[in-house]
């Protein structure tokens, strides 16, 4: 089973910038890639996934660095981020638009691009699509669950969460740091994402996941020429900082084994979904 989708080149890398470092989850390639492409001219405006009261995650289009940054982080629930990519274009009238997005959500500007139904003239603003890596993702009652009954944190006092080291992690406004078992949370996980066959957005133009790099670094595939270009002026300008990815530690192969792992089990629920006479999406 092919584990990463094809890409050009994997490397290492984080933002030169301190200010895209402090807010960022890992090594702010999204955020830096945003607010370069803002500043350069290459796009001139851009999605999120911003948050609202109770740190629920909500698609935002923005124009500027300072919005951004106040968008930078993960959440873990759904930001339906191709959902605004029309008023994109329509109603802000942007012609080079970014937009991030996890595995399927990229999978969907991808087939949009391809058949664009309900999506003319849209398609051909798109000019750069960045993939998060994602394993599994929680609906938003899900992720409160988590917080409050397991953390024991309320989700107006959340500052940032965090899956990593085998833990899901909470940090509150207040200093906080609280963590709760993976196998705590896997019932609160969102039924969809148990068919999903992409861990590391597999039809991004540059995709990107902590999985891999040390803490503060990105793993980072190149995936596309359009991908390529813009690494390629990011590095030129000075607002990345990059490794040969063979350099760092775990590398690839941590990010090969979660994704086989990922694949593997899905795969298996894709089977018994069939079995029983279930849609599924291949
Ligand atoms: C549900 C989920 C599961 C993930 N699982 C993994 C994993 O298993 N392994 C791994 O290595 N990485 C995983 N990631 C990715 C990781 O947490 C970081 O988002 C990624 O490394 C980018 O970090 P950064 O510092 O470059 O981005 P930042 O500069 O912090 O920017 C992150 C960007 O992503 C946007 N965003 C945040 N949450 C969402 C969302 N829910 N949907 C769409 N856009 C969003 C933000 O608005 C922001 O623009 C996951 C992310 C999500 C959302
Ligand atoms: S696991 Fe797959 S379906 Fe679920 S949010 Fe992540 S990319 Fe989307």
């Amino acid at each position: 089973m092919d584990p990463f989708g094809t890409y050009n080149k994997a490397i290492s890398a984080r933002a030169t910038d301190k200010a895209i470092l402090k807010k960022s989850q890992d090594g702010g390639i999204i955020s830096a890639s945003y607010i370069y492409g803002l500043e350069s001219g290459l796009l001139d405006g851009v999605i999120v996934a911003n948050t609202e009261k109770g740190f629920k995650a909500v698609p935002k289009i923005v124009t500027t660095p300072e919005e951004v940054l106040n968008a930078a982080g993960t959440k873990y629930t759904i930001s339906p981020n191709v959902s605004v990519l029309k008023d994109a274009v329509r109603e802000y009238a942007l012609e080079k638009v970014g937009i991030v997005g996890t595995p399927c959500q990229v999978q969907a500007i991808r087939k949009l691009i391809k058949y664009p139904m309900g999506f003319r003239h849209t398609d051909s603003k798109i000019a750069l699509i960045l993939g998060i890596f994602c394993m599994e993702n929680f609906p938003y009652e899900g992720m409160k669950a988590i917080v409050e009954q397991y953390a024991g944190i309320r989700m107006n006092d959340v500052l940032k969460t965090d899956i990593g080291k085998g833990k899901f992690w909470v940090y509150s406004k207040s200093g906080e740091v609280k963590t709760v078992a993976l196998k705590d949370t896997h019932m609160y996980e969102q039924k969809s994402c148990h068919v999903c066959m992409d861990y590391t957005a597999e039809l991004a133009d540059i995709s990107t996941g902590s999985v891999g790099s040390p803490d503060g670094w990105s793993t980072v595939f190149i995936r596309t020429k359009n991908g390529e270009e813009y690494i390629n002026k990011m590095v030129e300008a000075g607002v990345l900082e990059t490794k040969q990815i063979e350099e760092v530690k775990p590398g690839l192969e941590l990010v090969q084994k979660l994704s086989l792992q990922k694949k593997e089990k899905n795969e298996k629920e894709l089977g018994h979904r069939k079995e029983l006479g279930l849609p599924i999406p291949y």
